[in-house]
């Protein structure tokens, strides 16, 4: 076997055997194929796509290039875990992960840092003071075992051809693909030992789906996945054509959370802890009506449950929780500037990948991978799409720690919002639910 008769026959449309998708993601993980020829590879699965069986052959190949983790028998339980496609303002993790746990489901979840113009969990947890996400196997399991949570980064054992792969994409343009999208999350969420999940598919103008046909595709490919993997799996496809609640930036969206914990939160955020929480009580078979579940997510937010829950999580990780109960102990930023409506009217459109874009712009993403964050700047969102806006309103709000930054993202973001005359409905959060 080699992998120019591997490319050649991609080129060609021609399905790939599991043996020959088992030795490239074996070589070109060992280093034995180099990027140039994986390109091509990519490239050419990238134009012609893959069958079902050659994205679940990819995504156990990948899955299995590392370390694959058994943390259901560690648990003595089913771990069902939540997973999303990439967003802006994305603090579902942080809200719904100590109110899934208050509720008896056992959350021990590993997540990425923020890469491009999308937020990371990892970076999010960081900017609690002290909150440590790299914390050993060994702690893991015991945090989960005694107070039912523990939120870590990735670990690199985990799916490595992916890490691998993912970057190569990065680097050529092949990111937005369904077999490759696919199979890098389903990868990741096996070899971190999910039984069952539930995936955030976001669709719009801030996420690689850009029309709810295109989600569609991609929800089913997963469930396919899962099926055959044996993980179930239910695809929630959630609007990102604007940003996900109010604030985008790290410890902006930390304090949104800890409100959103005391039951303060915007509609969209509420509606997505609301069903992401229901559709895991029911996979951990906990609830089987998904009302049920919904308004038992509510309760334990309001009987204060989650909340507390968070604290001991934060507490465990070696955080400093006086900031979780007054959350105006997080570091501010020097400069706010804000962003005036030059007209009357209502928001109709917004662009959720722009917003990431000048939120990267402040610092509060990377551009390359050892880039530094700086946790405190970010974007407030004053009025969203379906709001009413007079003239001279503020719109947004800028949070900067460099002043001509700060400049220049006001200067992008007055640009960003579009202004109709006529009065335009609210987006829908939820767009549809695929299982
Ligand atoms: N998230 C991933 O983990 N992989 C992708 O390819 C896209 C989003």
């Amino acid at each position: 076997m080699n992998i120019i008769d591997i490319i050649s026959k991609k080129q060609k449309s021609i399905e790939l055997s599991k043996e020959e998708i088992d030795y490239f993601v074996k070589e070109y993980t060992a280093g034995n194929i180099p990027d140039y020829q994986a390109a091509a590879l990519v490239m050419a699965i990238y134009l012609n796509g893959m069958t079902n069986d050659e994205v679940t052959n990819l995504t156990m190949a990948m899955a299995y290039s590392g370390e694959v983790m058994d943390l259901s028998s560690k648990l003595n339980t089913l771990v069902v875990d939540k997973h999303s496609t990439g967003g802006v303002g994305d603090k579902v993790t942080l809200i719904l992960m100590p109110v899934v746990a208050s509720l008896g489901i056992k959350v021990a979840k590993m997540s990425g840092r923020g890469l491009g113009f999308t937020g990371g969990t990892k970076d999010k947890l960081e900017s609690i003071p002290g909150y440590n996400t790299e914390i050993g196997m060994d702690d893991f399991i015991k945090n989960v075992n005694e107070i039912g949570i523990s939120l870590i980064g990735q670990s690199t054992d985990i799916a490595p051809a992916d890490k691998k792969l993912y970057a190569l994409r990065d680097s050529i343009s092949c990111t937005d693909n369904i077999p490759l999208i696919s199979s890098s999350i389903m990868s990741k969420k096996i070899a971190s030992g999910a039984n069952r999940l539930v995936l955030d598919v976001t669709v719009g103008k801030g996420a690689f789906m850009k029309n709810v046909s295109e989600a569609e595709k991609l929800g089913n490919t997963m469930i396919e996945i899962g099926k055959k993997a044996g993980r179930d799996t239910v695809c929630i496809l959630t609007n990102m054509d604007e940003p996900l609640g109010r604030f985008v930036g790290n410890n902006l969206e930390v304090i949104e959370s800890i409100k959103a914990l005391h039951g303060e939160m915007e509609h969209d955020v509420k509606e997505l802890i609301l069903y992401f929480g229901s559709y895991m009580l029911y996979l951990a078979g906990i609830e089987s009506d998904i009302e049920n579940g919904k308004r038992r997510v509510w309760e334990t937010i309001e009987n204060g449950n989650a909340f507390n829950k968070f604290k001991e999580l934060v507490g465990r990780q070696g955080g400093d929780v006086s900031y979780i109960e007054n959350p105006d102990k997080f570091e501010k930023a020097k400069y706010v500037l804000d962003v005036y409506s030059e007209k009357d009217g209502y928001i109709e459109e917004m662009n959720a990948e722009e917003i990431g874009k000048i939120s990267v712009l402040l610092g509060a993403g990377r551009i390359n991978k050892e880039d530094s964050i700086d946790y405190s700047v970010g974007i407030e969102l004053n009025k969203k799409t379906g709001d009413k806006v007079c003239k001279g309103e503020v719109l947004a709000r800028i949070y900067a720690n460099d002043e001509q930054k700060g400049k220049e993202a006001l200067e992008r973001l007055s640009k960003n919002y579009k202004i109709a005359d006529y009065e335009v409905s609210k987006k829908q959060a939820i767009l549809k639910i695929l299982q």
